[in-house]
């Protein structure tokens, strides 16, 4: 059965997350957006935890339905299914504000959930935010997560994002054994975040023995789905954590990816200015930029081109569709117009994923490439990566950026 998840997003009980974010929306948001297997996020805390067990019931083994939906009849089409899902931040004593590193946990059950909530809160951590700040270190962490359940699973999240990563510039780790030790090999595979592609991740041979996956992050229902892993299991929970383990590209068909060159820490950037800029310092004077991951990789790449490892998955990059018809209506994305052309794209074509990744004759596109592109990342010219600055920028250098993203990554 071939499906799409969405195993890393947040409930309103987390930081920075719009308070939109309640069970009931983010499954209609998923619907309209193509997904069918989506993370509950936050289940560490308390009152999202209590409106799971309330509001969800088990269907396959380890999977949830709606309960408001009540006993659907087998997954998909239509159906959506829930995973117990969380990110936490492991900053061990001593850590300063900018620094800790986050990271995804996933449970086969509500009795997994509350085995490890029980043993974090004896260790007297505090499980208020809806993306807990541990004083655990990453390899006690993720021992404490084995120890729950040989079925629970633990990932980096975003790996090379500069901040709260495993691999981000902030932090400085080169190799995953810095942060989990020997451990490293019970990883289940590495979020690539909306910083990293797998070339670039391929280029870093400290991730050869990880498959990768893509997921959203989402913070409020709009950027639900915006990245997802489409896979090819049978329905469940350790079929699909398997697959993804195992990144064999019979189960895992790819990733569906937001195009890199619009995160905002890909290139360096100026938190002050909101804006992205090469070198080291701002130009206004606010001292050193954060290092994106286009910059930080050529630190930490010990290959000059990509290799493809087991674990690589094919993968395309889309700009989401509120974004594009925001631009082509020189509009906001939230304005009132884009909304209403959304709505009636939706209803006309079916979901977002299927009206950005198939082709008017109802097929998907097949890839063009067989092999790995070769991108030289010192190379990629200036990206104009947000529509604020496209939008300041000349277009004659928009073209010419178009054209060399085109080149570098064509399928
Ligand atoms: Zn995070
Ligand atoms: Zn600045």
């Amino acid at each position: 059965m071939r499906y799409a998840a969405d195993l890393h997003l947040h409930s309103r009980f987390a930081k920075a997350v719009s308070p939109n974010m309640t069970l009931e929306n983010i499954a209609a948001a998923a619907r309209r957006k193509g997904i069918d297997v989506l993370g509950t996020g936050d289940c560490l805390q308390a009152e999202w935890l209590k409106e799971l067990e309330e509001g969800l019931i088990p269907a396959e083994p380890g999977w949830f339905a709606l309960w408001s939906e009540g006993e659907t009849p087998g997954p998909f089409p239509g159906t959506l299914r829930f995973v117990l899902s969380t990110e936490v931040h492991c900053a061990p004593r001593g850590c300063r504000e900018t620094e800790g590193i986050h990271h995804l946990i996933y449970f086969p059950s509500f009795e997994a959930v509350r085995a490890l909530r029980s043993r974090l809160e004896r260790l007297g951590e505090d499980l208020t935010e809806g993306r807990p700040r541990l004083r655990l270190s990453s390899q006690e962490l993720l021992r404490m997560v084995l120890e729950t359940g040989h079925d629970c699973h633990l990932a980096p999240a975003h790996v090379l994002n500069p901040y709260f990563s495993t691999l981000g510039s902030i932090m400085q780790h080169r190799r995953l054994e810095e942060v989990f030790g020997d451990s490293s090999v019970h990883l289940l595979a590495v979020e690539m975040g909306l910083t990293s592609i797998p070339p670039m991740c391929r280029r870093i041979s400290a991730l050869d023995r990880h498959a990768l996956f893509a997921c959203s992050d989402a913070h409020s229902l709009e950027n639900i789905g915006r990245e997802c892993t489409l896979l090819e299991t049978e329905p469940g929970y350790a079929p699909l954590f398997s697959a993804l383990r195992r990144g064999s590209r019979d189960e895992v068909i790819g990733c569906l990816k937001v195009s890199i060159f619009r995160a905002r820490y890909f290139r360096n950037w100026c938190g002050r200015c909101q804006e992205h800029y090469d070198g080291t310092m701002c130009p206004q004077g606010h001292g050193r930029l954060v290092t994106g991951s286009r910059e930080w990789l050529e630190e930490i790449a010990d290959r000059a081109e990509p290799v493809s490892v087991p674990g690589t998955p094919r993968f395309r990059m889309f700009i989401p569709l509120c974004a594009l018809i925001a631009e082509f209506f020189q509009l906001g994305p939230t304005s009132r117009k884009v909304g209403l052309v959304m709505d009636q794209l939706l209803r006309a074509l079916g979901n977002e994923r299927e009206i950005l990744t198939k082709s008017p004759s109802g097929k998907s596109p097949q890839p063009r490439r067989t092999h790995w592109p070769t991108p030289s990342w010192a190379s990629v010219p200036l990206i104009t990566a947000s529509p604020r600055s496209s939008r300041r920028r000349p277009s004659s250098r928009n073209c010419c950026n178009r054209r060399s993203a085109g080149r570098v990554f064509r399928y």
